[in-house]
């Protein structure tokens, strides 16, 4: 697909563009609405860089830094494995104090005290700081990751890959292009992760087209994404001063295009957690499969103004997918099919 045909969707009706949407969705999936049980960790707050979106790393509109240690995170893992839980997602703040170890110490320490559960860490954010502050290339971050028990990388820090917009938002932090360099490592090794692109700040329609089309390129050469998550701009205690969220036309606008120009990409997740459950349900019918999961506790999205901290119950979870006319699959991390 081509850059202007892509861009020219947004000029289409709401309802035309979710009809469309919907059947490459429904093509894939059926009337399937995937979710997973999963607990989120975020290890520390304290960070290096300096996005302008983040509410979430300790500054002086957040000053409450923390360092959870090794044992609380396996623990954490551990508790939540127990109570049903099939996968740790860890991503944190680029914290220099921890020291390169700390990192595969905990993942390793996570899978000795969950043994059954799915980590799903480090950002390619992530894996590019630990690639800059400590000298290593990223083949021997990735390899370290692998050798201490990481089983796919999560889809952040791809925020939106226009570089002069890049500068304006997150100065300092991967650039686009080696964010892309990083999964397509990762692929190579026979892995999977997912993408993500945060919207609703100040990139244009045209920004996040651009930013699309990037990635199917990727997905075209590695098909090692599984799921593509459009990430929501939460508009509070940050340093971009946004107080006007999108409407919700142009957000499910922005999902089923996801929906068309990723027709490459099997999942299109509406993350719950930064556009409400309802708005998640209802992205449902315009492209979206899958709710991600029970979170359990998260603060990333919270911080920045999301009612998500306390994550919710499978029931509840089921029950708005079953309400919504969809038949509610747990899946694992992978998208394999539990129940
Ligand atoms: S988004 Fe991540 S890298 Fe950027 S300031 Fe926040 S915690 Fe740090």
């Amino acid at each position: 697909m081509q850059f202007e045909e892509a861009l020219k969707l947004y000029d289409l009706e709401l309802f035309d563009l979710g009809a469309r949407a919907d059947k490459i969705r429904r093509a894939y999936h059926g009337d399937k609405v995937f979710y997973n049980r999963n607990r989120h960790i975020n290890p520390t707050n304290i960070c290096v860089d300096h996005c302008k979106f983040c509410g979430f790393s300790a500054h002086r509109k957040n000053p409450n830094p923390y360092e959870m240690s090794i044992a609380e995170i396996a623990q954490t893992a551990a508790e939540a494995q127990k109570r049903g839980a099939k996968e740790a997602h860890i991503v944190g703040a680029h914290n220099k104090r921890l020291g390169l170890d700390w990192y595969f110490e905990a993942f390793a320490a996570v899978k000795k005290a969950a043994p059954n559960i799915h980590l799903k860490a480090m950002t390619a954010a992530e894996v590019e700081f630990l690639s800059r502050t400590y000298h290593l290339s990223f083949d021997e971050v990735l390899d370290r990751m692998i050798a201490s028990g990481v089983d796919s990388m999560p889809a952040g820090g791809a925020e939106i890959f226009d570089e002069e917009l890049r500068r304006e938002i997150c100065d300092g932090k991967v650039k686009s292009a080696d964010w892309l360099a990083i999964h397509e490592l990762w692929h190579k090794r026979g892995r999977k992760s997912n993408a993500s692109m945060l919207f609703g700040h100040i990139e244009t329609r045209a920004h996040r087209v651009d930013h699309l089309l990037r990635l199917r390129a990727l997905q075209e050469k590695t098909g090692g994404f599984n799921a593509f998550i459009p990430l929501l701009y939460q508009t509070k205690n940050n340093f971009l001063e946004i107080d006007k969220t999108l409407d919700a036309e142009e957000i499910l606008k922005t999902i089923a295009i996801s929906r068309i120009v990723l027709d490459n990409v099997p999942h299109i997740k509406a993350y719950w957690v930064g556009l409400t459950l309802n708005l998640a349900l209802v992205a449902q019918e315009f492209g979206a499969d899958d709710m991600d999961g029970t979170i359990e506790r998260e603060s990333i999205n919270s911080a920045a103004g999301a009612a998500s901290k306390e994550g919710v119950s499978e029931k509840l979870m089921r029950d708005l997918i079953a309400n919504a006319g969809f038949t509610p699959i747990e899946r694992d991390s992978v998208y394999n099919e539990i129940g």
